[in-house]
């Protein structure tokens, strides 16, 4: 793999990154050397301005940032038609599980940022002509998960293929409400309420 450089800033508040040099280095092995062929470095940082962005190019599309988020969120609001919160293992309305947030960053936020660093009109020397724009980074952040993600990849890392089942479950677990049980029985949320860390920070 060509050299990239990483950087991280420190994260304020109770923000973090979600995401790795390692979880970026293992998604860029198994993407065909062409699509990351401009990238020069990955940077940490922490300017989502209060989860409003989540990545972004700069560096002369040639860098990107990936932004620390606050422990306990929600990403659904972010989610382009033809996506659901179930497909990175969340839940719609629910803060997300840890390992959603992580899939959702790496396998929609970085390689989204990864399809504007593509060259669409070589011959054009304005920038929009030239770069891969919104629609475009979107259909290439769709076809690379949909093609990474159609067979299943040998990894201790769950993130790298789509979420499991007993995962979703994870999803939409509840809080047990009395009126939960449906035929008298007991009220209980399905498997470890542990789980359970407070209501969304957004939706
Ligand atoms: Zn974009």
């Amino acid at each position: 793999m060509r050299d990239i450089r990483f950087s991280a800033s420190i994260a304020h508040c109770d923000r973090r990154h979600w995401l790795s040099e390692e979880d970026i280095r293992v998604l860029l092995g198994r993407l065909p050397v062409e699509t990351y062929q401009r990238l020069r470095a990955v940077h940490f940082n922490d300017q989502s301005h209060g989860v409003r962005m989540l990545g972004y190019v700069s560096g002369g599309r040639r860098e990107i940032a990936i932004c620390a988020l606050p422990p306990r969120l929600s990403l659904t609001r972010f989610l382009v038609r033809g996506q659901s919160p179930s497909m990175f293992g969340a839940r719609r309305g629910a803060q997300w599980p840890k390992l959603a947030v992580r899939r959702y960053m790496l396998y929609d936020v970085f390689l989204h940022e990864l399809g504007h660093l593509q060259i669409v009109d070589p011959g054009s020397t304005k920038e929009r002509r030239r770069f891969a724009m919104e629609r475009y980074a979107q259909e290439f952040a769709d076809h690379w998960r949909g093609t990474l993600w159609a067979r299943h990849f040998e990894h201790t890392d769950p993130i790298h293929n789509a979420p499991a089942q007993e995962e979703s479950a994870d999803g939409v677990r509840t809080t047990a409400e009395p009126s939960a049980a449906p035929n008298g029985g007991p009220a209980a949320p399905f498997g470890n309420s542990a789980v359970l860390e407070g209501p969304p920070l957004v939706s």
